[in-house]
């Protein structure tokens, strides 16, 4: 296999785990974890851009054996660190232009994109680079916000809006919510209107799992997984806690239940180490990041 053109994505120091493939000994396509320190358009408390570097170091403390899963990761799971992008603070257009060529460079490849934010504008260059080779994708978003905001104080790109941005490109059809809590009285209308979100409540978890399943088919799926979706006393390192939301068991059941779905493309965003005193919240976003790897790799 001939080297990859990834040569702007440097070499994670202290990769995630100890089964991850160097990337350019990939012979075959590979889950390509790429750090995205990024927080510029954090609304209430930034720190996002840590996120990638205390998540490398928080996931040595977890096994690479997932028994649920009944996987391990370097053994059943394939993938590779590609480090972290370095992203020009306070130049945002710039940021988010390094990101689109580090997706589309990764997706060239052959290989799949699981972001690790940074908060959640970082997932729409990554989006864009999957909907030009994946026109018919959908996305499943879990998160406590919206997201759907039309501008946030005048500003188009933000991580309020990001979701908008996404799904204006696509139909609401191809779009499924879990979680959300908190809108403005427009985004409740609109996800009224096209019937987005699902109930995340414990009481409709089998059914809503099935239902996200019914509407995405066999269609390809971007994966945004804001952490903000989980309530704040599970994971209150993150820049915009809302109270009221899942679970870590939760979650994973749902990722678990979710198996079978044609996921190609994936991101973890919005955990803030600098609020995250505990350092658990960093061990709970580590845990997440693995079970999707569990989800998506071959
Ligand atoms: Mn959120
Ligand atoms: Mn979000």
């Amino acid at each position: 296999m001939p080297h990859l053109p990834l040569a702007n994505i440097p070499y994670a120091s202290l990769p995630l785990w100890m089964g991850s493939t160097p990337l350019q000994e990939a012979q075959q396509p590979l889950w390509v974890l790429v750090g995205l320190p990024y927080d510029g358009t954090t609304s209430y408390r930034p720190g996002a851009r840590f996120a990638p570097a205390a998540l490398r170091e928080a996931s040595w403390g977890l096994e690479t054996y997932a028994p649920l899963w009944h996987r391990e990761l370097g053994e059943d799971v394939a993938y590779a660190d590609g480090g972290d992008l370095e992203l020009p603070p306070g130049n945002r257009d710039e940021c988010l232009a390094r990101m689109a060529a580090a997706a589309n460079a990764v997706l060239e490849a052959g290989h799949h994109w699981l972001g690790l934010g940074g908060e959640h504008l970082v997932t729409l260059p990554a989006f864009n680079a999957h909907l030009l080779r994946y026109p018919d994708i959908a996305i499943l978003h879990f998160d406590a916000h919206a997201d759907l905001r039309e501008d946030f104080m005048g500003e188009a790109l933000s991580h309020a809006t990001v979701l908008r941005r996404c799904v204006e490109q696509i139909t609401p059809e191809r779009y499924v919510q879990v979680g959300i809590r908190s809108g403005t009285p427009q985004e409740w209308a609109w996800m009224r209107e096209h019937n987005t979100l699902l109930p995340s409540d414990e009481a409709s978890m089998a059914a809503s799992i099935a239902e996200a399943k019914r509407r995405l088919g066999n269609r390809p799926v971007y994966l945004t997984i804001d952490l903000d979706v989980l309530d704040p006393s599970i994971l209150p390192g993150t820049g915009t806690p809302e109270p009221g939301g899942l679970s870590y068991d939760q979650l994973q059941r749902w990722l678990l239940g979710l198996r079978g779905l044609n996921v190609v493309g994936a991101d973890v965003v919005e955990l803030s180490p600098p609020y995250d005193t505990s350092e658990v919240s960093t061990v709970v976003a580590a845990k997440v990041v693995r079970d999707v790897l569990m989800l998506v790799a071959a």
